[in-house]
Parts: structure tokens; C-alpha cells; sequence
């Protein structure tokens, strides 16, 4: 099993820490693949994107032609996590900000997100959420989060934060606005691990 995290920028060494953690609590062999150029998406049985600032990440891997093969693997059914910025990336449809920003968004999953979401007063929190099907009481950390503030057709809501929708999944994609790979909690990386 090769997992690979794309590795351009932001919360990289914790997503590889805390998918290694996992496959060694499972007694599971796998391999984490660091992706910095095209060429290796297509290897991999599972994908991560982690939170970082999607400007820059979107920018970045349509330059190197990763988002291409990323959209790729979405359509192979391939499993794709991304979590914060990498939540942004997955959208189809952005805000205002995104607009502005002129970010190019992979549009894998149909949901409408709105960017640092809870504001500049809570630029940064931990707080327990309960996840459908993965598990009740998670320690999620959201740092200028975003959120999704509409699910199209066949998307399922998992996890909420007041009205917003927090974590969402379609398919093959696993859509998180906070941050799994921050807390030792491995219940999120495990049900990742199981959709491969
Ligand atoms: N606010 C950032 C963005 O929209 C995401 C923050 C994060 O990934 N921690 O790109």
C-alpha cells in the first residue's frame, strides 16, 4: 500500500507522522510517498492534501501537474483525504475570496466552501465534534479554518460546527475542515486507511 501526501507545503511531516503511527498501530505494511512533481500520484492507493494555504498550493501543483493527475486518481476512485487548505482545493465551487484570488480548484467534490470561515477571533480552536461513522468526541483543531456551506447531490455531511458542515465525503474524497494529523487520536487516519 502506497500513500501519498502531497508535499508542497504546509502540515506535511504531520500527515506522513500520523499516517505512519496508524499503519504501525494496524500491524499494516504501507508506504508514505512524499510528493513534491508529476509522476507519482499515479502510484499511489490513497492520497492526502494537507491544510497549508491553498493559494499557494493550488498555484503550485497545477504548475507541476500534480492537480491533473489528482483528478485523475479522484476519477479511478482512488481515495483522496484533504484536510483545511486541502479542503478548499477539493471544492468545486469557492466564495468570494476565492474568486479574488482567482484559485483554481480541483472540483472533485461538489460542495461550496467558504474560506477562514469562523472568523478572525477564532483564527485558531480545539473543540470535540462528534464524526459519522468514524467516531464521537474527536479533538478537532481548526486553524483559520474553512468550512462547507452547501453539500450538492451525494455528498454526506458527516460533522458539524454550528450551522457549518465541517467534514464531508463523496465517493472516494474525504473532505475535513480541521486538522487530523495535529492530535495523537488516529481514529480519522484509521477510516481513512479503510476506504483503501
Ligand atoms: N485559511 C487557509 C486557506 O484558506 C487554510 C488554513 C489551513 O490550512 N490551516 O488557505
Amino acid at each position: 500500500m502506497k500513500i501519498g501526501v502531497i508535499a508542497i507545503q504546509g502540515n506535511v511531516a504531520e500527515h506522513a507522522g500520523a499516517l505512519k503511527r496508524t499503519l504501525a498501530l494496524r500491524g499494516d505494511p504501507g508506504e508514505i510517498v512524499l510528493i513534491k512533481h508529476s509522476g507519482l500520484v499515479p502510484d499511489c492507493d490513497a492520497i492526502v492534501l494537507p491544510g497549508g494555504e491553498s493559494t499557494t498550493l493550488a498555484r503550485l501543483i497545477w504548475r507541476e501537474g500534480i492537480a491533473t493527475e489528482i483528478v485523475d486518481a479522484v476519477g479511478a476512485g482512488v481515495p483522496v483525504l484533504g484536510t483545511c487548505a486541502g479542503l478548499v482545493l477539493l471544492a468545486k465551487h469557492g466564495d468570494e475570496d476565492v474568486a479574488r484570488t482567482k484559485q483554481r480548484l480541483l472540483g472533485v467534490m461538489d460542495i461550496e466552501v467558504k474560506r477562514n470561515a469562523f472568523g478572525r477571533q477564532y483564527d485558531s480552536f480545539e473543540t470535540s465534534i462528534d464524526i459519522s461513522g468514524i467516531g464521537d468526541g474527536f479533538p478537532a483543531v481548526f486553524i483559520r479554518a474553512p468550512a462547507i456551506v452547501r453539500c450538492g447531490n451525494g455528498v454526506s455531511s458527516l460533522a458539524w460546527v454550528g450551522d457549518y458542515v465541517v467534514a464531508a465525503q463523496q465517493g472516494s474524497v474525504l473532505a475535513l475542515a480541521f486538522h487530523p494529523e495535529m492530535v495523537p487520536d488516529t481514529r480519522v487516519h484509521q477510516y481513512f486507511i479503510d476506504m483503501i
